[in-house]
């Protein structure tokens, strides 16, 4: 994981309790475990409400009310998910309607294209269940790291703060894509935090800053599989 610090320095970390949500009986979040920040948003999911379960092979794909991709390293990620055999069966599950959230390098494999940081087309396995071309890396060597305050539709309660690690932006978004947050670049405003139906994508990494909102919008958006699904109550 070259690319990938596995903290950032100085972030905390989410923990700590549930917040009043009953995470036993809110929907069922698979989060792929292959790579990336996997504990970080069983917590986060935790503090929404939601029950989140490692997913490694098909079989875990089975009972899910939505799937999560952690960030890391996009061209890892999407290899490993072959190798295990999941690649296919979650673009299958996410184009029958799972819903899918997918975070950074989780964010670029949900789309339909990469481009590596000079524009070049990354030959990469991707899912291609969301109308984004990624660009990897896009933020420049200067600032591989760093964090923001981003304003994104939908979340209430002022400014997210965003750690973005060599995060990619999304260089091109189809027409039925929502674009609910961007950042100013030299480059012009680019899109950072998408939504297409049930996938939404993050360019930096919700689950490390401390704050669950982006989850919690992604959880509640959920359809409620059973009377046992709970609405997240924080
Ligand atoms: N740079 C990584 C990629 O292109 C993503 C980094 C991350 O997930 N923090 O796959």
């Amino acid at each position: 994981m070259a690319d990938r610090p596995a903290r950032v320095p100085g972030e905390p970390l989410a923990r700590g309790p549930v917040e009043g949500a009953d995470a036993a009986e809110g929907p069922r979040v698979g989060v792929l475990a292959l790579q990336g920040d996997v504990l970080e948003h069983l917590r986060m999911l935790d503090r929404v409400g939601a029950r989140g379960v490692l997913v490694k092979r098909p079989a875990d794909l089975d009972a899910l009310d939505a799937i999560l991709v952690p960030g890391g390293e996009s061209t890892t990620i999407g290899k490993l998910a072959g190798m295990y055999g999941l690649l296919e069966p979650l673009r299958e599950r996410i184009r029958a309607g799972l819903a899918a959230f997918g975070t950074c390098a989780g964010a670029i494999l949900l789309g339909r294209g990469a481009l590596l940081a000079d524009g070049r087309a990354s030959d990469q396995p991707l899912l291609g269940v969301l109308d984004t071309v990624a660009r990897r890396n896009a933020f420049g060597r200067q600032v591989t790291s760093f964090e923001a305050d981003l304003e994104v539709a939908g979340v209430d309660g002022g400014p997210l703060r965003a750690v973005f690690i060599r995060a990619p932006w999304f260089e091109e978004v189809g027409p039925g894509v929502e674009v609910l947050a961007s950042v100013a670049t030299p480059a012009g405003e680019r899109a950072v935090v998408v939504r297409q139906g049930r996938v939404l994508a993050s360019a930096f990494h919700p689950e490390l800053s401390g704050d669950p909102r982006l989850h919690r919008l992604f959880v509640t958006s959920l359809p409620r599989s059973s009377p046992a699904s709970a609405t997240p109550r924080c």
